[in-house]
């Protein structure tokens, strides 16, 4: 039985793979069984940052794997701490909880959100205000946060108290804040799975002005939009506002598996001694390639993102199959004239991996894609929007 076989004989089915088996890769470029090249412009869904099989990454994981592959959280390890310290430093967040992925991340949110709101306002104060078009995970209750109605219809009842808004309605959120007992609003700066939509810059400021005045808590979704993809460290420093939780995964572990909560000023005390927790979470192999990342997005790699950013739309905007591009930072969406399922089928063929989201083309290259191979994927893709 070939590989794809024995996949689709004993996975459950719930990914519709390409007819591709991914065996090696290096930086952005990874090849097939049949040893074909692609260039990566999906990078796992934005995960892997530094490409596949980066050299300091892999030096960090595996000096840490040869050192403790995991304890209980009972005990003190090093890579959890440090990284914790150095997600502070670069956010001015106060404390970090670590979970596994985004959804768990998000979880640890909206129980900060129940907590902080029960203990400051009363229990009753509890609705959780998400925006429509939203991607906040696949958990009951983050499926409840995620406010695209297709994904709730199978799994009735979803986690009560979540009420999703359209972004961009300040009349709308104000409306919300005042019929419902409001603990937190919990939103993506750009809506990744939504299609690359940034919210409005002057919708995220009027978010942060009424959560600083109600008293609720402020909290970004920096899953996909976090850990340099935007041109930032997170996507909410573009906007000057202060949010009271930020939620990460996705790019931070580079590949290995690792969500973060990070707990701002207001609602660093609110998790005590057994309110939450996670087997695997702060997991040191994991912290150590976080660690590693983190470390590297600095101000020149930031700039680099921008850089390629502005070369990526400056290229596709206006060109022929393309009617629009959307997004901030390598976080690219590109409306196309022909369907984006079928551009993206003859890039895969054309050697190039994209991915989609909703009606979109989508590009989440890896940060630190080299120029060439970056301008050789574009040209691919520029190519196949055109074609008839
Ligand atoms: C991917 C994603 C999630 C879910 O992350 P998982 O690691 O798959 O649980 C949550 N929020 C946003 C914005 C995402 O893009």
């Amino acid at each position: 039985m070939s590989i794809i076989d024995i996949d689709k004989t004993y996975i459950a089915g719930t990914y519709n793979r390409f007819p591709v088996e991914i065996v090696r890769g290096k930086g952005s470029e990874v090849w097939d069984a049949n040893g074909k090249r692609y260039i990566d412009m999906g990078s796992g869904i934005g995960v892997t940052a530094f490409g596949i099989a980066d050299e300091g990454w892999q030096a960090a994981v595996t000096a840490q794997l040869a050192q403790v592959q995991h304890m209980s959280n009972l005990y003190y390890t090093a890579p959890g701490a440090r990284l914790a310290k150095l997600l502070c430093e670069r956010t001015g967040m106060k404390k970090v909880f670590f979970a596994n992925s985004g959804a768990e991340a998000n979880e640890c949110a909206i129980k900060v959100a129940r907590k902080y709101a029960a203990e400051h306002k009363g229990a009753e104060y509890h609705v959780i205000l998400t925006l429509e078009n939203s991607f906040h995970g696949r958990t009951l209750t983050t499926l409840a946060a995620t406010g695209q109605e297709h994904y709730h219809e199978l799994f009735q009842p979803l986690t009560p108290g979540f009420v999703s808004i359209p972004a961009g309605d300040v009349d709308a959120l104000k409306t919300a804040v005042a019929t419902y007992k409001v603990a937190g609003i919990l939103f993506e700066c750009v809506q990744g799975e939504g299609g690359v939509v940034p919210v409005d810059p002057a919708y995220i400021h009027a978010m942060a002005a009424l959560a600083a005045q109600e008293d609720i808590l402020l909290m970004v979704d920096e899953v996909q939009t976090g850990n340099g993809r935007t041109g930032q460290l997170y996507a909410y420093q573009h906007y000057g506002i202060t949010p009271d939780v930020v939620t990460t995964a996705k790019g931070l572990g580079g590949g290995l598996p690792i969500g973060a909560a990070l707990l701002g000023d207001k609602v660093q005390g609110v998790l005590g001694f057994g309110d939450h927790g996670s087997t695997y979470g702060g997991n040191p192999v994991c912290c150590a390639g976080a660690y590693h990342v983190l470390s590297r997005i600095d101000q020149d790699l930031l700039a680099e993102v921008r850089r390629k950013s502005d070369y990526i739309f400056g290229r596709l905007q206006g060109a022929p199959g393309i009617k629009s591009v959307s997004g901030l930072g390598l976080m690219v969406g590109i409306e196309t004239v022909k369907p984006a399922g079928e551009v993206l089928r003859a890039c895969l063929e054309r050697g190039v991996l994209c991915l989609t989201a909703k009606h979109k083309l989508r590009l989440l290259p890896a940060l630190n894609i080299p120029p060439s191979i970056l301008e050789e994927a574009v040209e691919i893709i520029l190519d196949v929007c055109k074609e008839n």
